[in-house]
């Protein structure tokens, strides 16, 4: 099986398989289903070995390049066997947890993420910190061989479908600079003084929350790394969000864009220049993206440079959607269709992964060396 490491053979048999595996979504657009259908295609595609390609060995993958992973993402987004948001936790969460957690906790952990049996979430976070992620206040401090927590997190995604969370947490005190302050923990939602209060978005789906911690015990050895380490995490952990996770969203972006084209049609209307700079904008999105795959599959750090990536992603499926309401009239004001609904959501994609003024600074003083305003 080792020629399925090089990714064009993995492509064909990949494909091959999906014709011959009916894993097409039941008629359920609701998010438990989409999170149900999630389950089932990650399930089908690990008993099959295709979504443990790209992942080391010694936590449960079957090795090959990690844009064996990429490929495997936009074969199952773009054809809408599963919902682009879901898919992303994996990609951004079991890294980290490759990198950063014991290997023993790694090796009996990822499996379950990749398996489809169980669902993570991120814990960063917070009512007062969100771009200045490195003020958040949720205290961790050591009690004998534990560690109890106390504070409050928001924004966490599908937190309520999710088992565990990996975790940011302050365990410094005030002399402590912020950066060396932070530290992570894999977090068991069902430990006792976790509340998680569903928030809905206006898109009308809840599918970020509140989650509570009051006096929650977490052992040693769910810390990811040391005491200190987790603004390290959160920041080899963000690029990640932008990179292969990015891809099978931009698999499902030219998908609406498809459908866009066959809806436009179907009312007799030109498909004219509106259309032609969202196709830019789609293309010039995958093709900085492809380099960032390959960047990656060649064991390349990423860092700041995939906020070039975000802000392209944002500006791309904003434009999609934005055509989408002007040459549909009416879909997004009037009408219930799947186009209102993530007309909606496209306004997330300045916000979420750090904002678009965020990444523009990012740009501006590490990539251009602008200087600091
Ligand atoms: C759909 C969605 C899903 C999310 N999922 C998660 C999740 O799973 N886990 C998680 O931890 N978080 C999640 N988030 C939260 C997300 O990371 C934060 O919303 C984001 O980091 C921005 O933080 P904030 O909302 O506190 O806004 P703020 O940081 O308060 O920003 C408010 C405004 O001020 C601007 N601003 C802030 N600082 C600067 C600056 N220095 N220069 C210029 N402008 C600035 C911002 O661009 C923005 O326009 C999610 C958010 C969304 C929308």
């Amino acid at each position: 099986m080792s020629d399925l490491h090089d990714p064009a053979t993995f492509r064909t048999h990949l494909v091959a398989w999906l014709s011959e595996n009916d894993l097409s979504p039941a008629d359920d657009h609701s998010l438990d289903g989409h999170l149900r259908q999630f389950a089932r295609v990650q399930r089908a595609l690990y008993d099959a070995g295709w979504n443990r390609y790209g992942w080391p060995e010694h936590a449960g993958g079957l090795g090959g390049p990690a844009i064996l992973r990429a490929i495997v993402g936009e074969e199952v987004v773009g054809r809408r066997l599963v919902e682009p948001g879901p898919y992303s936790m994996l990609e951004v969460l079991a890294p980290t947890m490759i990198d950063y957690a014991s290997p023993a906790l790694a090796a009996e952990m990822v499996p379950k993420l990749l398996s489809g049996e169980e669902m993570w979430c991120q814990g960063f976070s917070e009512p007062g910190s969100g771009s200045d992620l490195a003020s958040l206040t949720t205290r961790a401090a050591p009690h004998g061989d534990d560690w109890i927590v106390n504070g409050q997190k928001v924004w966490t995604s599908f937190a309520q479908f999710s088992r565990r969370c990996v975790l940011l947490t302050r365990t410094g005190g005030p002399d402590v600079p912020n950066h060396e302050a932070i530290t992570a923990f894999f977090v068991d939602l069902d430990t006792p003084g976790i509340t998680v209060r569903p928030l809905r978005t206006m898109h009308g789906v809840d599918e970020f929350c509140e989650v509570y911690f009051d006096d929650v015990v977490v052992e040693r050895s769910r810390m990811l790394g040391a005491p200190g380490d987790g603004w390290r995490l959160a920041m080899d952990l963000l690029p990640y969000e932008r990179s292969t996770c990015f891809w099978q969203r931009i698999a499902y972006l030219y998908a609406r864009f498809d459908a866009l084209i066959a809806e436009v049609k179907a009312q007799g209307q030109a498909v004219d220049s509106d259309m032609g700079e969202t196709y830019l904008a789609l293309h010039t999105l995958r093709c900085r993206s492809r380099a960032t795959q390959h960047r990656l599959a060649a064991g390349h750090k990423l860092g700041p440079d995939t906020s070039v990536d975000k802000v392209l992603l944002a500006t791309a499926e904003q434009r999609l959607y934005d055509t989408a309401r002007d040459l549909l009239p009416g879909v997004v004001e009037l009408d219930d269709t799947p186009w209102r609904t993530e007309y909606l959501y496209s306004r997330a994609a300045t916000i979420y992964g750090g904002t678009a003024e965020v990444q523009r600074n990012i740009i501006a003083r590490r990539l251009l060396d602008l200087g600091k305003e």
